[in-house]
């Protein structure tokens, strides 16, 4: 994400767990938490499964604002379940079925609960179908902005980092359970819809009393909170940019955005992939629409710009977040530092090849700050720290560039790649990295990264 300038998971209350016959015999079927403990979310995600794919059948109204939906949702038991939880907030379950049958649900702030008519047993697959609707409403944060379904003047977009995307599809909202996704998406006729990935049948538009309908997908794995729908009136542009497709698509009041967006996102990929390694996904792009959050959000394989793109670092920025947060992804939200330090350094970076400042220069700009820029912390900024701009991405990127400086250009740029190499399509940690750096750069870096990371003081050079 780029701005233009609780308690612990509630631990299962342990009542009568109806075992099936064949389950008495074997280990007991218990309730999947509600949490997964993530430090700053700790309601978001839930226990005992994790998805394999979202299949999102999305029906949309912009004059109604009425959503009509179905969510096929494929997941492995990771223990033996006697029930399991969703994330999902707002709208109305209609139906929920598991493996073709009926099951109970409940609901309770923003858990679906969900009992089948037997126990999922450990590493068994199955389905989960929901039906719902209503009007979505997004997540209004008052420290973290605005999330989730959003209304816009011709349609609506959803965006969901950190925790938006249980305003329009019941998940399991947690950086670390990973799954593909495939949308199939009915608007009134004339609106275009964008999504994720790429279109299944390319040009293929279903029309039918009034209404079209499009399929798109993605088919690497991707943290929920990078799930995009963009729905409305829109230029589309398509190309070819480190060789895969390159999509991209602005709201025609966005004028001044017009071949901007499409060429200097072909070319931050190709520069992206220079220097981070192979482009992780199977399309890029970017969508630039009016969506009136303030921030631009790197939605996998095709960030979402708020109002007109014309500035390169925004774009240079959102791009390298597909390496950097999206492919990489942090294992909890304390660790977005791996996100936006990253994506911020790629800025610096980016200027530093073309003919801009060096990262070296920005950095002793900005080590020349005095007082409480230094009293933050970037390794665990808090939840509500999560985008400071001081902490997590200017301290973040001049973490990297104090690291270059340590274990010098050579094995600095051998560290980039290695790291969006290692943990590719998967989740990360601080540790992780600090880990891959000692062992490519034979240092002891942890001095290094306490001062920088952990400590609430200017570290020394
Ligand atoms: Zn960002």
């Amino acid at each position: 994400m780029l701005r233009r300038r609780t308690p612990l998971a509630a631990l299962a209350v342990a009542g009568l767990t109806l075992l099936t016959p064949a389950a008495a015999h074997a280990e007991a079927y218990t309730p999947g938490s509600a949490g997964l403990g993530d430090p700053y979310f700790p309601h978001a995600g839930n226990g005992g499964y994790d998805v394999d794919h979202y299949d999102l059948n999305l029906r949309f109204n912009p004059k109604t604002d009425v959503l009509k939906a179905t969510a096929t949702i494929a997941a492995t038991a990771t223990k033996n379940l006697s029930r399991f939880n969703l994330d999902f907030s707002g709208l109305n379950v209609r139906k929920v079925e598991v493996d073709g049958k009926k099951a109970k649900f409940r609901r309770k702030g923003q858990e679906l609960t969900i009992t089948a008519a037997h126990g999922l047993a450990e590493g068994g697959k199955f389905t989960v179908k929901i039906e719902y609707d209503g009007k979505p409403k997004p997540v209004n944060d008052p420290e973290l902005g605005v999330t989730g379904w959003i209304h816009t003047k011709d349609g609506a977009t959803a965006l969901g980092e950190p925790d938006g995307a249980r305003t329009w599809f019941p998940v399991n909202d947690n950086p670390k359970d990973k799954a593909t996704f495939a949308y199939t998406v009915s608007v009134p006729v004339g609106l275009t819809v964008l999504a994720n990935g790429e279109p299944r049948n390319v040009g293929i538009v279903r029309v039918r009393n009034g209404w079209s309908s499009v399929k798109w997908e993605m088919r690497e794995p991707m943290a929920p909170y990078l799930a995009m729908v963009a729905i409305g009136k829109f230029k589309v542009s398509q190309g070819v940019a480190a060789g895969v497709p390159n999509i991209t698509a602005y709201d025609p009041v966005l004028a001044k955005t017009s071949k901007h967006l499409h060429k200097t996102t072909a070319k931050a990929t190709e520069w992206g992939a220079k220097y981070f390694g192979p482009y992780p996904f199977s399309s890029t792009g970017g969508i630039a629409d009016k969506v009136d959050v303030g921030y631009a959000l790197e939605t996998q394989g095709r960030p979402v710009y708020d109002g007109d793109v014309t500035d390169d670092l925004l774009i240079v920025h959102e791009i390298a977040h597909q390496w950097f947060g999206n492919s990489v992804g942090p294992q909890t939200w304390k660790d977005i530092w791996l996100n936006e330090g990253f994506a911020t350094y790629a800025e610096w970076l980016y200027e530093e090849t073309h003919n801009g400042p060096t990262a070296q220069q920005t950095f002793a700009k900005l080590y020349k700050n005095k007082g409480a820029f230094w009293n933050l912390k970037t390794g665990n900024p808090g939840r509500n720290g999560m985008f400071d701009w001081e902490a997590v991405y200017q301290r973040g990127a001049m973490t990297l560039q104090a690291l270059r400086q340590k274990i010098g250009d050579d094995t600095f740029f051998e560290l980039l790649p290695a790291w969006a190499e290692k943990h590719r399509h998967s989740t990360a940690t601080t540790r992780n990295f600090i880990d891959l750096a000692e062992e490519l750069s034979g240092q002891d870096l942890d001095p290094l990264f306490n001062a920088w990371l952990y400590k609430a003081a200017k570290p020394k050079l």
